[in-house]
């Protein structure tokens, strides 16, 4: 086990590079580390952008505080709820990255198989339906997306992402915010081309041989199609089944008016009435 010394120092660093890499901002987030005697966490208020050794706080596995000044994050719930459920899971970081928050808020899901990189390291990320904050509602919700996923997002919240150390949370993290610029991007463009399922497959056996996982995707190594969602099992990569990006068919906000004289207008007399209107403007400008 890391020293706790090394693991504040961690922690603290982590902290700062989530602020510095606009993964929260203000108050936002919390982040935590598994100690012999109990769970090191970021105090409730403090700016993660400014962490000090003075804002770590140690509490039992219930949560009650043991050591440090002030109050516990008040989402330290879902940190315990991640330890609960996976022994091999050492550290838990918890940020409101921005354009993968505005994922959930367009109703656009990330688990999908997209960048082979994210195939290899987190296979898909899933996202938990919408709880209020620091509550046991939330923190039961995301349980069972804890035991098969090391990277979750929630729905008009944030992520949590779960490591065997704080650099490594961070990590999936970074990855995860990243993998959500570049889907943007490519939806601003007109499309995203999601990997072809046997891609996706080889890629995420792959992976999981060589950085490991949730020891219950792991369990599924040998499987046909691994720990993949069936959505990216039956994807045909290059045909791009969702004409306007992954996950599920958003609506175009675009302004179009629906009733009024035109429209009630058969397509031929829209058509005269149109050019009708063209003429008689260019008539007055002329
Ligand atoms: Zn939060």
């Amino acid at each position: 086990m890391i020293p706790e010394r090394r693991l504040r120092e961690e922690l603290i660093r982590v902290s700062h590079l989530c602020y510095q890499r606009n993964l929260l901002v203000a108050l936002d987030g919390n982040l935590s580390a598994l100690l012999p005697d109990g769970v090191l966490c970021t105090r409730a208020g403090c700016h993660k952008g400014f962490v000090t050794d003075d804002d770590l706080i140690v509490v039992d596995r219930q949560g009650k505080k043991l050591r440090g000044s002030g109050q516990p994050t008040s989402e330290i719930l879902m940190h315990l709820a991640c330890y609960a459920e996976r022994p091999d899971v050492k550290a838990v970081v918890h940020a409101h990255p921005p354009i993968s928050i505005a994922f959930t808020i367009a109703g656009v899901s990330m688990a999908r198989c997209v960048l082979p990189e994210v195939v290899l390291t987190l296979g898909t990320v899933p996202t938990v339906d919408y709880a209020t904050t620091g509550t046991q509602t939330l923190a039961d919700r995301i349980r069972p997306y804890i035991r098969d996923h090391d990277a979750i997002l929630m729905d008009r919240h944030g992520a949590v992402c779960l490591g065997d150390s704080p650099f490594d949370a961070f990590c999936k993290l970074e990855t995860m915010e990243h993998t959500a610029l570049i889907t943007k991007l490519a939806r601003d463009m007109g499309s995203v081309k999601e990997l072809p399922s046997e891609e996706a497959i080889k890629l995420r056996k792959l992976g999981l041989r060589r950085y490991g996982g949730p020891p219950s995707a792991l369990e599924k190594v040998e499987q046909a199609g691994a720990d993949l969602p069936a959505a990216c099992l039956s994807c045909s990569g290059c045909a791009n089944p969702h004409p306007t990006g992954v996950g599920p068919q958003v609506n175009l906000k675009m302004a179009r008016v629906t009733s009024g004289p035109v429209q009630a207008l058969g397509d031929r007399q829209m058509e005269d009435a149109i050019v009708g209107e063209v003429l008689r403007v260019l008539g007055r400008a002329s």
